[in-house]
């Protein structure tokens, strides 16, 4: 079956005590319509930044309840298709990203999309779609949108794109899966504080994955395997992200540190996914190929 989501069923942290707009079965595929991070309120370059509503940041639609998704599971969230609107938002100023301490005015700049290319004034740039927010509820608490962690969230990596597999934790019964925060194009470390944010409708499909004991949030896609993680600084980051990795190739293959760590030292990528979030998101990927090559098998 597929089902829609529609774009006016938001949430701006992702909680257990979320009410689900939208239940679906194992296997179902639904189409979510999604604000960009900004929830459109920028129209125009000379808008006045400091009238935008700061409480409407970042919404997620959803959540949505997969049946059959128990604590315990995974959710392998198959993005299947992602179509962009006709233009992005672009901002930065004091206090937003890298340059913040430096900047002394905030900028907008309304990014034009036309024909798989961003139009900037003085160069087109090839897209790169991909989400920044997608995530299931935490175990308990809730966690701002804007905030990336163990459950997915901001996580502003650009490896979630068309035809990846994201693989999320089920923290509570029916996951609670949400998603938003479209990047028309973004480089990693997302340095000024945004990609070339845009609103999109995004299909993606649900299959839970029972008694696997892989790390999450991970990504299956047709070049490689990846481990991410998300800490309040990047050297916790990437020790995590490759401590994850690990325990994937361990379950996985069997491989103990020393192994990993040769394979990862001489194979893996471990690349910065953003620096601008409340917590920084680090991945390490490894080839797909030599996974395979042990074995590993990806069937959905
Ligand atoms: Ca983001
Ligand atoms: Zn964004």
């Amino acid at each position: 079956m597929i089902f829609n989501v529609p774009k006016g069923q938001i949430i701006y942290a992702m909680s257990a005590e979320n009410s689900p707009v939208l239940t679906v079965k194992d296997g179902d595929t639904a189409v979510f319509t999604t604000y960009d991070c900004f929830e459109n309120q920028i129209t125009t370059e000379e808008q006045d930044f400091g009238r935008l509503n700061w409480d409407r940041i970042n919404p997620a639609t959803g959540p949505v309840y997969v049946e059959g998704a128990e604590p315990g599971d995974l959710l392998a969230v198959n993005i299947q298709k992602i179509d962009l609107a006709d233009h992005g938002v672009m901002t930065t100023g004091p206090d937003l990203g890298v340059m913040g301490k430096s900047l002394t005015s905030n900028v907008i700049r309304i990014i034009p999309i036309r024909d798989g290319k961003a139009i900037f004034p003085d160069f087109e740039l090839p897209l790169n779609p991909m989400i920044g927010v997608i995530g299931t509820a935490p175990a308990s608490g809730s966690v701002p949108c804007g905030t990336p962690g163990e459950h997915g969230g901001n996580m502003d990596c650009k490896r979630i794109a068309e035809g990846s597999f994201l693989i999320l934790p089920v923290n509570v019964p029916g996951a609670l899966f949400a998603l938003g925060d479209l990047h028309a194009a973004m480089g990693d470390g997302e340095i000024g504080v945004c990609g070339v944010e845009i609103a999109a409708e995004v299909t993606v499909s649900f299959t839970v994955l029972k008694g696997k004991q892989w790390p999450a949030p991970m990504i299956v896609d047709s070049e490689r395997i990846i481990a991410i993680a998300s800490e309040d600084d990047l050297d916790a980051a990437a020790e995590r992200a490759v401590y994850s990795m690990a325990q994937f190739l361990e379950v996985e293959f069997g491989m103990d540190k020393a192994e990993s760590a040769i394979l990862m030292t001489a194979a893996g990528q471990l690349a910065i996914c953003q620096v601008v979030d409340p917590k920084k998101t680090v991945r390490m990927e490894i080839p797909r190929w030599i996974a395979e090559k042990k074995g590993f098998q990806w069937d959905l």
